[in-house]
């Protein structure tokens, strides 16, 4: 190739790729020849050196190379194979492939190729049954380059799938590999034992033994971890050094008249929490702090006691919630807590009529409110405060790190507390929320009874359903969830809808069943909500709608249909959604799973009621794209990395990075520049963005 490949040439460039594919790549995260690099393979496909015909072992998986002789199609059109004999002198070996109706119109007797498949005994000789094919030009010498090879194996979609990946990989590699530099310091890539970024990314795709591969790829995940780690370093950093903010002081009379607000005495670990939210308070570097804690364990008590703690020394405060029917159970909540006090509440949502919208923010802007919870309306850009301390956002991983600075930019250097009632496995809140200092409340809720969780068999659903019904007609109340599928409420939705007659007409004939769901309107919902709270519903249907938040004590029954399809931590924080009454509360998980694996995995859910645990398991098994919601918040995409198995080396790459970083804190030394330039390619709209704050 005569021209310079750059990294930032455009995957378009490519020979073989037009507008269409470059689309699909776009979707696998690819833009760019640099991004194609770094489109690893997920396992590789051994392709073993040549052998004589003659010497074929059967049951091994073999290269053989030889003309073809006696190519036949058989069957029918539709499901056409084909059949030929390979020989080299040394033998002959049966072939035959299964629906390739397109390989008629390559294959003809005499042409030379070489197979790779798996070995079989035919009647009396060798035999291979869709193996690999290579035919072999004119012009090319049967034997170069055979030696044992390592094809790599790429995840593709429909439209690009993993062989054309392959292809087009190929077809720039050559020319592209020079174009990789180091950008790990010399001294650090030998202490960690790292091979050199050109050698690794080359050897991940082009292992010449598959000892290479653990080796190419710890490199390739340590530079993703290391990155990411420098990112949450330096981004700390430059919040404590930005403005600084007037501290909040609690005093004890303040402690006092706070702690009279609540009903009930805080637990132990609320007030651990407390003590390390006041602490940070106190301070003049602005707190970015995130309070985990499994649902029901009595956050929102806890963002409260900040919050009257803020107002008490003069500053607004604002409790961001992700959804309507949320930021309206937070407004009921505050409401009892603050009844008769002074404290000034305001409440804005996108259903917020215009004209008292208008009133709401022009009060905020004057500091005639204290307190104000809503939803995304807040983060609009005519929501203006007159001294904004605290910001309280409920439910973290539904908003990014990006919407996390955005708001903090509102004020002038706020206070920031986030809540998550998804307990994060420590790698990620390493690598994902390695920006926050983080307080964790583990442990049962106060007061409450560990939820009875059985797995029910399709075979056991109608006993389930005389069950169900029993409790509902003492009085008691039932979450009857559908499973949300991603993006469309529309499948679910007819489900429950049909679920809700189904149920209204046999199992639970007699009783109310109600709905709710995504596509109702807030003030439906809210409607729907209030009818159920106050008992008028006796078993709610609904889509994952109540997966966060919503509090009646009275209702101790879930049934979760299709429980199989829910990941483990959205499961668990579905039925911490009862268990708050003083009864007992039972949990049936319906599978109509057959696998074995599946369902082994549900019985986590029965043996334990530890969110932490819960969420371990769930990243070891989906991932932390699928733990934590959608792609879109923040998550850093880890294309080696993987968080469930490199707990050392992100330990390794956190150390590295705070050692790198302590004499070098902006990255200036000469042997840091190509590191500082890496950093800003991967992480620079972060760092940017949290330079605003
Ligand atoms: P979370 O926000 O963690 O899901 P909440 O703050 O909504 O939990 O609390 C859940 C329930 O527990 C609420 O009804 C609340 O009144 C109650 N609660 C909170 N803290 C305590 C406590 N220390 N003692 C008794 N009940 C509590
Ligand atoms: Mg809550």
């Amino acid at each position: 190739m005569a021209t310079q490949v750059s990294l930032d040439d455009p995957v378009q460039f490519i020979r073989g790729v037009g507008p269409f594919r470059a689309k699909e790549f776009e979707s696998l995260g690819v833009t760019t020849v640099g991004d194609l690099l770094e489109y690893y393979p997920f396992r590789h496909e051994l392709r073993p050196k040549s052998v004589p015909i003659g010497d074929l072992d059967s049951g091994s998986i073999a290269t053989v190379v030889g003309e073809l002789r006696g190519v036949r199609t058989r069957g029918p059109l539709a499901n056409q194979s084909v059949t030929a004999r390979v020989e080299d002198g040394t033998g002959s070996c049966h072939v035959r492939w299964f629906n390739s109706p397109f390989l008629m119109d390559k294959l003809d007797n005499g042409l030379i190729v070489r197979l790779t498949g798996k070995i079989e005994q035919y009647r009396d000789s060798a035999s291979m049954t869709n193996p690999a094919l290579t035919i072999i030009e004119d012009d090319e010498e049967p034997f170069a380059g055979d030696a044992d090879r390592y094809d790599p194996v790429y995840a593709g979609t429909a439209a690009l799938p993993p062989k054309q990946i392959a292809k087009i990989i190929a077809e720039i590699f050559e020319a592209a590999i020079p174009a990789v530099e180091e950008f790990l310091p010399e001294a650090l890539r030998r202490a960690r034992d790292l091979p050199p970024r050109r050698d690794a990314i080359e050897r991940y795709h082009r292992p010449t033994s598959l000892d290479d591969v653990p080796v190419a790829r710890r490199r390739l995940a340590y530079e993703e971890l290391f990155l990411c780690q420098l990112a949450m370093r330096i981004s700390r950093r430059k919040l404590a050094a930005g403005p600084a903010t007037e501290p909040v002081r609690i005093t004890d009379a303040i402690d006092r008249r706070i702690r009279q607000r609540f009903p009930f005495t805080l637990t132990p670990g609320q007030d651990s929490a407390i003590a390390e939210i006041t602490a940070d308070l106190a301070k003049t570097r602005p707190m970015n702090r995130m309070l985990q804690a499994d649902v029901g364990v009595g956050k929102t008590a806890v963002a409260v006691y900040a919050s009257l703690g803020v107002i008490a020394n003069k500053g607004q405060v604002v409790i961001l919630a992700p959804t309507e029917v949320l930021a309206a159970q937070h407004q009921a909540k505050v409401e009892q807590y603050l009844d008769g006090s002074r404290v000034r509440l305001g409440y804005l949502v996108g259903s917020t009529a215009r004209s008292a919208r208008t009133a709401l923010l022009a009060a905020l802007g004057k500091g005639e409110i204290d307190l104000i919870i809503g939803t995304h309306a807040l983060l609009e850009k005519d929501v203006r405060f007159s001294n904004l301390r605290l910001v309280i956002i409920d439910e973290q991983h539904k908003f990014g790190v990006r919407q996390r600075a955005e708001l903090r930019s509102r004020g002038r250097a706020p206070h920031t507390l986030v809540l998550t009632a998804t307990p994060i496995p420590r790698t990620l809140a390493m690598t994902v929320f390695g920006d926050l200092d983080v307080s964790s409340i583990r442990g049962a809720p106060p007061n409450r009874k560990p939820v009875v969780t059985r797995l029910v068999r399709s075979a056991k659903v109608y006993d389930a359903w005389q069950f169900v019904r029993s409790r509902l007609e003492q009085g008691e109340q039932a979450y009857v969830v559908y499973p949300l599928v991603e993006e469309s409420e529309a499948l679910p939705l007819k489900a429950a809808t049909v679920e809700v007659d189904a149920l209204a007409q046999g199992p639970l004939a007699g009783l109310t069943v109600g709905l709710i769901h995504g596509r109702q309107t807030p003030a439906e919902k809210k409607e729907v909500m209030r009818r159920f709270r106050e008992g008028e519903i006796a078993a709610l249907v609904s889509t994952t709608v109540i997966e966060v938040g919503i509090d009646v004590p009275n209702a101790t029954i879930m049934v979760i249909q299709h429980a199989e399809r829910y990941g483990l931590s959205q499961l668990h924080q579905l039925r911490g959604r009862i268990g708050r009454g003083s009864r007992k509360s039972y949990c049936l998980l319906f599978s109509e799973s057959q696998h074995e694996v599946a369902n082994e995995r549900l019985s986590i859910l029965c043996e334990t009621s530890d969110g932490f645990r819960v969420a371990e398991e769930d990243l070891r098994i989906r991932g932390p794209g699928e733990l934590l919601g959608t792609r879109q918040h923040g998550l850093p995409a880890f294309k080696a990395a993987d968080l469930v198995t490199d707990v050392d080396l992100l330990e390794q790459a956190r150390d590295d990075a705070a050692a790198l970083l302590a004499p070098d804190p902006g990255l200036r030394q000469p042997d840091h520049v190509r590191l500082r330039t890496a950093l800003l390619r991967a992480y620079g709209d972060v760092l940017e963005l949290i330079d605003v704050a």
